[in-house]
């Protein structure tokens, strides 16, 4: 490619709210084969709503939610933001929190008012040998329809099933289907549970799903997808800047993270992922006007 024309469509790009960091990506783009995405903050909203909250036998709801938001204000999680909210909304607060601990990629822990308190993923749970007997399936099918269980546990009991809603953001499906119009193969990476996960990828028709992803396990996610040819990730928080970097062609979005941008070849102006259309769109017509 010469010079001239990757400044011409690079030009181009950015009138159209794509900036590209290295020009080499231009070309990069044009052998990608797959497009992986990752799903908090890319493909949804970000921005989490409480949707359900079912205790267990024995267990009082507005107890339990005030007992959990007291843990909640302590970590930065979008999840624990969805529940201080819920919480707030009731007039539920002002308890005291001793050993906080955020267990990355499960949840968290502290003790309340005496009481040790531990809510996060299914997988918290087992780690913690706490059975989630009945609500077991109630988490499940929370999660069949789209929506991240939670569960909770007071003094090693389980005491509640809390569900979190993220939407996607109303141009995600769109994108998709032009990418896979492209000729790519659409996976999405996500540190949810395989059943929400699968719920949102057939919402969006996403070819290949991978979910409970580890934060640091991002990378080697992306390692198998490999297989599959040259490949771009698309992301947006601080624990996606890794993936940002070893993607064949990392595109971070503009307003996440700075530590995700800064790790990317490909910057999008918007959150909307029509954007990453147009950077494909913009590379076959500059790596044409060349061949
Ligand atoms: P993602 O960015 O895909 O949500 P994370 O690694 O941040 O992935 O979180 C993975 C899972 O860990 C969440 O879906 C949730 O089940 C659990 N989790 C993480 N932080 C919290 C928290 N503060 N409260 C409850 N659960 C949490
Ligand atoms: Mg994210």
């Amino acid at each position: 490619a010469t010079p001239t024309s990757i400044m011409v469509g690079t030009g181009r790009a950015a009138e159209m709210g794509v900036l590209f960091r290295k020009g080499d990506a231009l070309q990069m783009l044009q052998d990608t084969r797959v497009i992986a995405l990752d799903k908090t903050g890319t493909l949804t909203k970000g921005s989490p709503e409480l949707t359900d909250f079912l205790v267990a036998e024995g267990f009082d709801a507005a107890e339990v939610l005030r007992l959990v938001a007291a843990v909640e204000a302590k970590s930065e999680h979008p999840i624990a933001l969805a529940i201080c909210r819920a919480a707030a909304e009731r007039s539920l607060g002002g308890a005291e929190v001793d050993g906080f601990t955020s267990i990355t990629g499960y949840g968290v822990s502290a003790q309340v008012e005496g009481r040790s308190v531990l809510i996060g993923a299914d997988r918290l749970m087992t780690r913690e040998g706490v059975d989630l007997g009945d609500l077991k399936g109630q988490g499940q099918a929370l999660g069949r329809k789209g929506r991240t269980p939670l569960y909770a546990a007071i003094d090693g009991r389980l005491a509640a099933v809390i569900a979190v809603a993220d939407p996607v953001k109303p141009t995600s499906a769109a994108a998709i289907k032009a990418l896979q119009g492209l000729g790519l193969k659409v996976a999405m990476i996500t540190g949810d549970n395989q059943g929400t996960a699968d719920a949102i990828a057939q919402e969006l028709g996403i070819d290949i799903v991978v979910a409970e992803v580890l934060p640091d396990g991002k990378v080697a996610a992306l390692e198998d997808l490999r297989s599959h040819g040259t490949l771009a990730f698309v992301g947006d928080g601080i624990n996606d800047a890794p993936a940002l970097a070893s993607a064949d062609v990392g595109i971070a979005i503009g307003t996440g993270t700075d530590v995700a941008i800064e790790s990317a070849d490909v910057v999008l102006m918007s959150g909307d992922l029509t954007a990453v259309v147009n950077a494909f769109d913009i590379s076959a017509l500059t790596m044409r006007n060349i061949r």
